[in-house]
């Protein structure tokens, strides 16, 4: 059986960006799984690969940020997160399609209340499949200053918010985004400070809605069944430890050292 891993973080932390290095890391480790071994390195025709990897997030399904915004709509409305559950409803949707003993999904998003938490745990559980959670820890003061470039970006592109959502061509081939990603990292010059990046153009927080996310913000506790194993990778965790932290995560979900998944007691 496979397993899902939800990846968590505040606001802008990078949540993404370390989603799709481990999509591009579990892209190989599923070649090397299928190839077998004793399989020659032949770069020959590729073998049926073992697994599926999926990748879902609120890019993928088109989710705005504003449904996380509670101030949207006057206080007392009824049911002010409306949107919010309807977003939560098709990301739980969209895992339980795929989650099988053929599928590695990894749910890319805030995933920041712990009965939601609780809740994806019990579904892979469920089809006896086994959970992760990989915590992106940043601190608050970089993740704000994330939002921020995004929000002038907006601004001097003359954004209005009415731009969609990331294109589907972004959820068609994680692989290729996934290595950019990892290159841009290992990559000789870094990026300076503040520098505006261009080839960023995701979705910013409004500030009162990316303030009042990170005060909602319940934290992974590691000692609770649902969050463990539970994995961290900090900002500024580099190629070595990335790659020595996905190791482990194999091991503990994919590897020998998975330990069975029982039914629920
Ligand atoms: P989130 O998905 O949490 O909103 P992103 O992954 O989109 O955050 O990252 C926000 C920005 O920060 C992107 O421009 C990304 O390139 C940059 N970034 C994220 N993580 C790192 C990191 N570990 N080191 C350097 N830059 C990063
Ligand atoms: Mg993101």
């Amino acid at each position: 059986a496979m397993p899902l891993i939800i990846v968590t973080g505040l606001p802008t932390s990078g949540k993404t960006t370390r989603a799709k290095q481990l999509h591009a890391y579990l892209t190989e480790r599923i070649k090397q799984a299928s190839a077998g071994s004793g399989a020659g390195a032949g770069a020959g025709s590729a073998p049926t690969p073992k697994y599926r990897l999926h990748l879902i997030s609120d890019q993928t399904l088109s989710i705005r940020r504003s449904v996380y915004d509670l101030s949207a709509l006057p206080a007392h409305t009824r049911s002010a997160n409306a949107s919010e559950k309807d977003a939560r409803a098709s990301l739980y949707g969209a895992v339980k399609r795929v989650l099988s003993d053929k599928d590695i999904v990894i749910l890319d998003g805030l995933n920041y209340i712990k009965g939601w938490r609780y809740q994806l745990f019990c579904e892979a559980k469920a089809v006896r499949t086994p959970s992760c959670v990989l915590q992106v820890g940043c601190s608050k003061e970089r993740s704000q200053g994330v939002n921020e470039e995004r929000l002038a970006r907006q601004n001097r592109t003359g954004g209005d918010g009415a731009k969609p959502a990331t294109s589907a061509a972004d959820t068609g081939n994680g692989n290729g985004n996934g290595n950019a990603a990892v290159d841009e990292e290992q990559g000789g010059e870094k990026k300076e400070e503040g520098e505006s990046r261009e080839d960023d153009d995701e979705e910013p927080y409004e500030p009162g809605n990316w303030e009042n996310l990170v005060f909602r913000y319940e934290e992974p506790n590691a000692m609770t069944r649902w969050d463990s194993p539970l994995f961290t990778l900090i900002w500024e965790d580099g190629e070595a430890q990335t790659r020595q932290v996905f190791d482990s995560l194999w091991d503990a979900v994919a590897g020998e050292a998975r330990k069975p998944v029982k039914p629920h007691q």
